[in-house]
């Protein structure tokens, strides 16, 4: 039976590690530290996007910014977001538990990981990112936190980015800890699996049809008949082949640490702006709720609703590169 993955999103899947839907509702508090034009809804009072780009300017203008990122920014660097833009879920994610569980889970996993990695290189940092470097270098946004794995943000430039999931560049081994690089792993991957990029574009040696396809938009069906064709090498150090990569799987939690680092970063900053992210995962959505419980104002910009909204000071469902660009004009940034 086919299954539908994401390839890219065999990495993108993993920034986010907890669905706490059946969170209970916050109260909303919008008591800003700065003020701050609150959006009134769009039924009773329609807001313009001039109003609310100028509202932005100024939020911003005031420095002491916490940056979160999340999917929504890396989509205009080719690198698709896992959920359609209804905010569902397009892709099942690899579980924790099912890969450590399972040896044909990991093989599934880094046979379509191996063809995604390929995309995922090419992939350069866009204006979103450029724009949040230099919201950074302006000295407005001295703390980035992101959800995402790429490691775009640092690509145009950003520094001391807090990896909420960790990034994709490094491969563990669950059983002895060794870390190995991605790119070495990689080119492990080849040698063991010479021919399998053209078994999955249904080129086989001896002429047999196979399902799987590459699609333009990243997306991969894999029939699983092909992914048991993949050989995943060993640790180097220890022979198990618990290679994984190095990122919050779905039903893993992010070190706690990094966790407490950002609340702290999120109550001295003088407003949180989201970036991209529907804020549907508990990793992401608990510092706007934090910053909401202490009135620290949040903007949210998003191309559709996130689950922030309600607690947000100010929304902006616009495509980000475009506002972003925006922003550092009416800034002097340009
Ligand atoms: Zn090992």
């Amino acid at each position: 039976m086919a299954a539908v993955y994401n390839l890219l999103l065999s990495k993108s899947a993993f920034t986010q590690h907890v669905d706490a839907r059946s969170e209970e509702p916050l109260a909303s508090t919008h008591t800003g530290r700065m003020s701050v034009p609150s959006v009134p809804t769009a039924a009773t009072d329609p807001v313009s996007p001039d109003r609310d780009q100028a509202a932005l300017a100024r939020l911003v203008a005031g420095g002491g910014v916490v940056v979160l990122t999340g999917a929504g920014l890396s989509t205009e660097s080719g690198i698709p977001d896992y959920r359609g833009p209804d905010g569902t879920r397009r892709v099942t994610p690899m579980q924790y538990g099912e890969f450590v569980a399972s040896g044909d889970a990991r093989q599934r996993y880094w046979a379509r990981s191996y063809i995604g990695w390929q995309r995922f290189t090419r992939a350069e940092p866009n204006r979103g990112h450029r724009a949040v470097a230099v919201l950074q270098r302006a000295g407005l946004a001295p703390a980035v936190v992101t959800q995402n794995v790429d490691g775009l943000h640092q690509a145009a430039g950003a520094v001391d980015v807090v990896e909420l999931h960790g990034n994709l560049d490094q491969v563990v081994c669950l059983t002895c800890g060794d870390l190995t690089g991605r790119a070495t792993l990689h080119e492990r991957l080849a040698e063991a699996n010479p021919g399998f990029v053209d078994l999955v574009l249904g080129v086989t040696p001896d002429g047999s049809r196979v399902t799987s396809q590459i699609r333009p938009d990243g997306d991969i069906v894999l029939d699983d008949t092909v992914a048991r064709r993949f050989h995943l090498p060993r640790c180097l150090v220890c022979g198990a082949d618990t290679l994984k990569p190095d990122v919050v799987f779905f039903g893993e939690s992010v070190p706690k640490a990094k966790v407490e680092r950002c609340f702290r970063l999120v109550d001295d900053a003088t407003s949180l702006l989201v970036l991209g992210s529907s804020l549907a995962v508990m990793s992401g959505y608990r510092f706007v709720r934090r910053a909401a419980r202490s009135g620290v104002p949040v903007a949210i910009l998003t191309a559709s609703a996130s689950r922030g909204d309600p607690e947000a000071t100010l929304r902006l469902h616009t495509p980000l590169g475009a506002t972003l660009d925006r922003l550092l004009g009416d800034l002097g940034l340009s």
